[in-house]
Formats: structure tokens, C-alpha cells, sequence
């Protein structure tokens, strides 16, 4: 796989958000930290497993947390935003709530 560097997943990440109606995290920081992670992981690994999350060994093994993961969806819905929260519900990012921490639900999906 060929490396991906910041410009390149930023877009990554920015294209998951617009096709399912997120948003990013509006911290320019944790947003960085965030796509600093996943593009690290992309060149250590050749996925984009998730920042947050430490690999199980393989594709195989961690396909449940390779970003966007499996409970991210339900994530964004039930609780405002990922496990990571990179991606926040519009009307969460709205609300003017902070993210907090919430379950790893990986196993449930
Ligand atoms: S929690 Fe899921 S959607 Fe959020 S950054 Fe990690 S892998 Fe991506």
C-alpha cells in the first residue's frame, strides 16, 4: 500500500464525514491528533485502523475498527459522536456539548 500522508487522509476523513452527513471534530488539535493517528496507522499497518483502538493483529482481526468502525454509526446516532469522536452528529456538533467517553462497543456489531 502506499503511504497516505496528513493532506491525503484529512481528505480520507473528510469524505467519510460528507457521504454520511457527519461532521469533524471542530477541535483543530484533537482533529489533527486524530488524522496524525490514522495516517500513522495506515503506514504501519495498510488500513486505516482506528487511532483510538489498539490492533488485534490483522486486517482480519480488527476489521470491526477499521475506520469508520462498525458501531460508528450507531455511535454517532446514540451518543453525538465515534468512539473517537472525529465524527460528531450535526446536531450533537450543534448542541455545543463537549464528547464524552463512551463504550468500546466494537463486539456488539
Ligand atoms: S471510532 Fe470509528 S469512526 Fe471514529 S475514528 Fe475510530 S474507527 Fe473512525
Amino acid at each position: 500500500m502506499p503511504p497516505k500522508d496528513y493532506a491525503q487522509t484529512l481528505t480520507f476523513a473528510t469524505m467519510v464525514a460528507s457521504k454520511q452527513g457527519w461532521k469533524l471534530s471542530s477541535d483543530p488539535q484533537f482533529l489533527k491528533d486524530l488524522v496524525e493517528g490514522l495516517a500513522t496507522n495506515w503506514n504501519r499497518y495498510g488500513y486505516f485502523l482506528c487511532p483510538c483502538r489498539d490492533s488485534d493483529g490483522s486486517r482480519e482481526a480488527d476489521v470491526k475498527v477499521i475506520c469508520p468502525c462498525a458501531p460508528s454509526w450507531k455511535d454517532v446516532e446514540e451518543f453525538g459522536h465515534c468512539y473517537c469522536a472525529l465524527y460528531i452528529n450535526p446536531a450533537f456538533a450543534a448542541s455545543g456539548k463537549e464528547p464524552q467517553s463512551i463504550p468500546d462497543r466494537r463486539d456488539q456489531f
